[in-house]
């Protein structure tokens, strides 16, 4: 099927609202199959919004709600997402997680935590003892009582899935189209709709609403109100490189109805993570840290890992999760309409992304009819390695011969290359700011934040992109 051409704009077969790690993983699902498809972002790039800031933990699903949406997706987006992220470059660390009960009642929680994994299909988990816990994780707090071993929890780079996920979709010819937040959308008898932003509009015939903390503001304009999105703050704290030998696995506490607590965990960037607190608020763009969430989260830490508080902070950052008022994934298919509604994503959307994408693709063929062909010439992409576990160029012998751009180092802090900032901006999807390449590159992410690089970086970006909008006139 290709656009159609008429007095309009071209009709998509299929437009997606909302360039999060779930939009990026339809697009990319979708960009298999002869269809035209769209994915449709208001900001100026795809993962920027709940995507970039979480808690990075490739989730196995063990304490999920047995048979609940969320946790067949999860188990299904943790399984491709381990088979994925070799071949696109993801970076992922199978360090496992010890969840750690501080008190009796804790501890006594331990025992049907274990089923309920068993349930879920993660029969790997074990209980352990304090001493156990102790020889795995020797700079834990004093206190704790028993654990239980989870050893397919993961760490994942948050920034590569949405942009591996993105790229793949446009390098197999989604249209990506940044900077259109969609304002209305009406629909267009008899078989499509008109999505229209303050200045431009977008024509498909079917929707899938993938707009995260916004999903219901869609699912409104589509006259829809089945639930409502509570933004639930969680706040963070990222810890100096130099404490990283401290920890092991990721830490979790024994997770509560409102939320997984607070936790301690490696990332795959080489620091350490403190938290997320978990606060529902009412504004959706209220991503500031507050002096009480940070004290809480010092607090915490305190406990759990006592030496970890006397390192460096390098920074602190918020995410909000699209909380809603019911316990499960919002995800419905209106087939009469066409129109497929993927919502209240809150804790687990990274590690479900896949699953989730696989399913949206099953509802629009069986419930919704559309008939999908494969494409005969599909195109996989391999992204850059940002992780601290794999080569990184600089270290890399053959990548600095073949282009000494790979050997000048322009981030220290974080070991950034010329080579690898020329190549995020030569990319399918070009970074259009300093926050896009931060999350391409890892530079000025480190522990001066770019006091020392930001105007070098800032130089190139600008360059690049004034010579580009140049070839574009
Ligand atoms: C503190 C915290 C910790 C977490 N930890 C983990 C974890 O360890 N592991 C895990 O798997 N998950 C975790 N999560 C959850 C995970 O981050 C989310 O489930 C996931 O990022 C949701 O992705 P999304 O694509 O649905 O939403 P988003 O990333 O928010 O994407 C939605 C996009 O839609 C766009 N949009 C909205 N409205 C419009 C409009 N009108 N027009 C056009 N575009 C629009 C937005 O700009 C945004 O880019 C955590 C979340 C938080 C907040």
């Amino acid at each position: 099927m290709g656009a159609a051409v008429s007095a309009h704009p071209p009709v998509f077969d299929v437009v997606i609202i909302g360039a999060g790690v779930v939009g990026c993983a339809i697009a990319r699902e979708l960009s298999q199959y002869t269809l035209s498809v769209a994915l449709i972002e208001a900001q100026n790039d795809v993962g920027k919004g709940t995507s970039k800031a979480n808690t990075a933990i490739l989730h196995t699903g063990f304490d999920t709600k047995p048979d609940s949406l969320e946790s067949r997706l999860l188990r299904r987006g943790y399984r491709r997402l381990l088979e994925y992220a070799p071949s696109a470059g993801i970076p992922i660390e199978r360090l496992g997680a010890i969840l750690i009960a501080w008190d009796e009642t804790q501890a006594a929680a331990l025992d049907d935590l274990w089923q309920n994994a068993n349930r879920n299909g993660v029969i790997d988990a074990e209980i352990v003892s304090a001493d156990e816990i102790y020889r795995l994780e020797p700079n834990l707090g004093s206190g704790a009582i028993a654990g239980m071993k989870i050893p397919g929890e993961s760490i994942i780079c948050p920034f590569t899935p949405p942009l591996a996920f993105a790229t793949e979709a446009v390098v197999n010819g989604v249209t990506l189209i940044r900077e259109f937040e969609i304002a209305a959308i009406e629909r267009q008898a008899p078989d499509f709709y008109a999505l229209r932003s303050a200045n431009d509009t977008v024509c498909a015939r079917f929707i899938i609403n993938a707009a995260g903390l916004h999903a219901d503001t869609i699912d409104l304009m589509l006259g829809h109100e089945t639930f409502h999105v509570t933004p639930r703050r969680g706040e963070l704290i990222v810890f100096d490189k130099l404490s990283r030998p401290l920890v092991n696995h990721v830490l979790l506490p024994v997770p509560t109805a409102v939320s997984k607590g607070v936790l301690v965990s490696p990332t795959t960037l080489g620091n350490v993570l403190l938290g997320p607190t978990a606060q529902d608020i009412e504004d959706k763009h209220n991503t500031n840290t507050t002096a009480d969430g940070i004290a809480a989260l010092l607090e915490a830490g305190r406990r759990i890992m006592p030496a970890l508080i006397d390192y460096e902070v390098t920074s602190s950052y918020t995410g909000l999760r699209a909380a809603t008022e019911h316990r499960d994934y919002q995800i419905t298919a209106y087939p009469d309409e066409s129109y497929i509604c993927v919502g209240g994503i809150r804790s687990t959307g990274l590690s479900a992304s896949m699953g989730i994408a696989e399913y949206v693709v099953e509802l629009l063929t069986e419930q919704c009819g559309l008939t999908l062909s494969k494409k005969p010439d599909y195109q996989r992409v391999r992204m850059p390695n940002i992780g601290e576990a794999f080569e990184r160029p600089y270290q890399s012998t053959e990548a600095i011969s073949r282009d000494p751009a790979y050997g000048q180092i322009i981030c220290f802090c974080e070991r950034v290359t010329l080579g690898e900032i020329r190549h995020a901006m030569s990319s399918p999807l070009p970074p259009r700011d300093l926050d896009g390449l931060r999350r391409r590159t890892r530079a000025q992410l480190g522990r001066c934040q770019g006091f020392h690089c930001s105007a070098t970086v800032k130089s190139i970006l600008d360059t690049t992109l004034e010579r580009s909008a140049g070839e574009a006139q």
